[in-house]
């Protein structure tokens, strides 16, 4: 190995980043200084958490649109209510509504997610929409939302492991809930168990170990849901005092996904993880422990309050088409929901123009969303609106639509770890119909080859989270919805919505509902 090889950046721990009045005092305790060292056994130390984009966006842009969208469709126009959208996120981690502001979103019951809903009520007045409402909803009482204040994930150094090996903090590593540590810190040797299945498991002791498990997401991590908690809660059955997920995405991205996997659990970066592997290879070898200590404030919230944005297009009947787009979201939540939010509002300004105006009423909801435990806004929409239930012929859900869809690049970071690169069209979206209208199915087929969508291969009956708080509309639900996997990761930024895929997906959207508008009842819901 040639000597410049070995010059890396080194993160000397700042002494005064200790606990402070029970709360991890910094959330960024650590500096950056170059030094020449055979520490951590030579490895590259991992990058701060999202340094560098998860993906690069390169210089091409993403394919374009057919020229002719009306302003109100004009995919520049809907991404910069996406970047406001973002802005009610960004201000959430700046103003530290959440803790010392490790975590943030738009959060249903907090003010970021009321401004969002404002934001929006503020548009649909500003279109012409009638009837522009603000429904405020409680929490269930028998719910509550867990969130992380402060913590902090640090491997400790050990000179055994070189000379100069001082504490490395994992940046990326984000609680998983309802984790918790009765005294606040916790430190434990660590031992990698791969994919954690039972046939690995019989060969590994994991008693009073914090134990490392190795997940490879295919798509995004809600398929990954399953197999994580029931896995870690095994690993806590055997002993194991705490689990680390090793989630092996693109970039060095915090995830706020999987819960109840073992007391404490954390979440931990692709770029994270990759080092940590190593370090765990290396230290085999030479049969040395890794220990790691993990600093964790937390608070269980109640009683909160949020609201739900709705307004109306008055059509010539009352029967009703209603839109909805969720938005509360984790981290800047571009692409969950800020997309969809911006194509919904994008939507009531196109269906507000006179020469649009649609025969049936259109209901435009801005959902308070479903994150948080115990506020659902679809359920709270059907609740405090009884009529919709009777006038309700069709639901459109529109949830993470216009994200770029990418690929594993053919370079490297230099630590080794693969890099993502966006490539020219979205990330694909499904389409899920739940009554199988062959009305609906046919319009959604023709989507493709019309507007550029790029739908998946196959007719779906499915539903999202989301629309599923609509249960109470008895009527064909639509969610509209793409699956990518860095969705409730940071790194879903602005960078990633692709500009002409929020045309392209308005465009689709408006030519579904103006066709479903003229179609009789019975050929939405045969
Ligand atoms: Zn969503």
């Amino acid at each position: 190995m040639v000597r410049w090889a070995r010059i890396r950046r080194v993160r000397l721990i700042l002494l005064s980043a200790v606990l402070v009045g029970g709360a991890v005092a910094s959330a960024q305790p650590s500096r950056q200084t170059t030094v020449d060292s055979a520490a951590w056994f030579g490895l590259a130390l991992p990058p701060p958490a999202a340094d560098t984009a998860a993906v690069k966006v390169g210089a091409r842009p993403p394919r374009p649109t057919e020229p002719g969208s009306a302003t109100e469709l004009n995919g520049a126009n809907i991404k910069r209510d996406v970047e406001t959208i973002v802005g009610f996120a960004r201000e959430s981690r700046a103003s530290k509504e959440i803790g010392n502001g490790q975590m943030w979103g738009r959060v249903a019951g907090f003010p970021s997610g009321d401004r969002t809903v404002d934001w929006a009520l503020d548009q649909f007045r500003k279109a012409g929409l009638a009837d522009v409402r603000r429904q405020s909803i409680e929490q269930d009482q028998k719910s509550s939302l867990w969130l992380p204040l402060s913590w902090r994930v640090t491997l400790v150094g050990d000179p055994a492991f070189g000379a100069g090996s001082h504490d490395v903090i994992l940046e990326s590593a984000l609680p998983v809930g309802p984790s918790n540590i009765p005294r606040g810190t916790l430190t434990a040797p660590l031992v990698y168990v791969g994919t954690a299945s039972p046939a690995v498991l019989q060969h590994i002791d994991v008693k009073g170990k914090i134990a490392v498990q190795l997940v490879v997401p295919q798509g995004h991590m809600l398929f990954e849901r399953g197999a994580v908690d029931s896995r870690a809660e095994d690993l806590v059955k055997r002993g194991a005092i705490g689990v680390f997920n090793l989630i092996r995405l693109p970039g060095n991205e915090l995830s706020r996904d999987f819960s109840d996997c073992g007391n404490p659990c954390f979440n931990i970066g692709g770029r994270d993880g990759w080092f940590l592997e190593q370090v765990l290879d290396r230290a085999s070898r030479g049969a040395l422990d890794v220990k790691a200590r993990i600093e964790l404030q937390t608070q269980v919230f109640r009683g909160l309050k949020a609201t739900n944005g709705v307004a109306v297009i008055p059509g010539k009947s009352t029967e009703a088409i209603v839109l909805n787009a969720h938005v509360d979201g984790w981290f800047d939540g571009a692409g969950d929901n800020g997309d969809g939010l911006a194509v919904l509002v994008a939507l009531a300004r196109h269906f507000a123009k006179p020469e649009n105006r649609p025969q049936r009423t259109l209901v435009f909801v801005a959902s308070a969303g479903h994150h948080t435990p115990g506020i659902n806004g679809p359920r709270a929409s059907v609740a405090a609106n009884p009529e919709l239930a009777k006038n309700a012929v069709m639901l459109i859900n529109i949830e993470h639509v216009a994200q770029r869809n990418f690929s594993p690049a053919r370079t490297t970071s230099s630590d080794g770890y693969r890099e993502a690169v966006a490539d020219s069209g979205e990330a694909p979206i499904a389409v899920g119909v739940t009554n199988n209208s062959p009305f609906l199915q046919e319009l959604i087929d023709s989507g493709p080859a019309r507007f550029g969508v790029n739908f998946i291969s196959e007719r779906s009956t499915f539903q999202s989270g989301e629309t599923g708080g609509w249960a109470g509309l008895s009527v064909a639900k639509i969610s509209v919805m793409q699956a990518p996997p860095l969705y409730h990761t940071t790194g879903e930024v602005l960078d990633v919505i692709s500009t002409p895929g929020l045309e392209r997906i308005a465009r689709f959207l408006a030519f579904l509902v103006a066709a479903a508008d003229k179609a009789p009842r019975e050929r939405i819901n045969p």
